[in-house]
């Protein structure tokens, strides 16, 4: 009888962030992403569960893009003994070996304050969830992967990234599994960027897919067309917002979170102004 592969959501289900889906097909395990749930204390509360698999038992991990909220558990992983290959395109391992180090630093400095007052009430003390040492040690691990080359990633399980358009280096993964006279195709899309960009070429992949597991933070939202002059003439008016005595200023692209916020004191006139943080726009 045919093996048939499996595919579990271990992270972004009922959330939007955490991402994490483990392929298994026969003995082969394969992680596609492994990111960190933000947000609220409930959530960031998930971080520190134990995964529901053996981080030791899998063959590879696929990383679609940069983004905390898909690579920032890759350190934890590396501190559980995972010690496999955690294939990426060029400029996600570029982007990931700041990135995990800056998210390792975060980890460290929250838990180190929250030690602070757990002495002063009395609480035990709590480790972070992974270190700087761990970050590069995940970072030691990443395998770099062109745009459009095959390659395998276990027994009976191969892929290949096409252009996300999301974030400099982002990717889609598309999976051929090994089920029989013809493999099963699957298309993960990761996190998939407008269109008509001015720094990015549009979103791009095959049709004729199995399965397509679709990341939808976005899905119910009705984006309008923006083309080159558009855009242009948005980031005008917001910088000349910003930089009116009175004004606020938004949204700024950051690559490290998914919508943060950060206050920042504006020293010539001494008052405050809140940036939004985000990266879906
Ligand atoms: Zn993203």
């Amino acid at each position: 009888m045919a093996i048939e592969p499996t595919i579990r959501f271990h992270g972004a289900a009922g959330t939007v962030t955490g991402s994490c889906q483990l392929v298994e097909f026969g003995a082969t395990k394969i992680l596609v992403v492994c990111g960190l749930f933000q947000g609220s204390k409930t959530e960031k509360e998930l971080n520190y569960r134990p995964f529901p698999f053996d981080p030791k038992k899998l063959d590879a991990v696929i990383l679609t893009h940069a983004h905390i909220d898909h690579s920032g558990l890759l350190p934890k992983l590396a501190r559980l003994g995972y010690d496999g290959p955690i294939f990426a395109t060029p400029a996600t391992t570029d982007l990931c070996s700041v990135m995990l180090a800056d998210s390792a630093h975060i980890q460290e400095s929250e838990v180190d304050q929250l030690n602070r007052r757990n002495l002063r009430r009395g609480r035990e003390t709590v480790t972070p969830i992974y270190t700087a040492r761990d970050a590069a040690v995940a970072v030691e691990l990443f395998r770099q992967v062109r745009l459009g080359a095959w390659e395998g990633a276990g027994e009976g399980v191969r892929f290949r990234f096409w252009n996300a358009g999301h974030l400099l280096g982002s990717a889609s993964v598309e999976m051929e599994i090994d089920t029989g006279p013809s493999a099963m195709r699957l298309l993960f899309s990761g996190d998939i960027g407008p269109r008509h960009k001015l720094l990015q070429f549009d979103a791009k992949a095959p049709t004729g897919w199995d399965y397509v597991i679709c990341e939808s933070t976005y899905g119910d939202v009705e984006r309008e067309e923006a083309d080159d002059s558009v855009r242009r003439n948005i980031l005008r008016s917001q910088v000349l917002n910003a930089t009116h005595p009175n004004g606020t200023s938004h949204p700024l692209f950051r690559g490290g979170t998914h919508a943060g916020t950060a206050d920042r004191s504006c020293p010539s006139d001494g008052s405050r102004r809140r940036y939004q943080m985000s990266n879906h726009h």
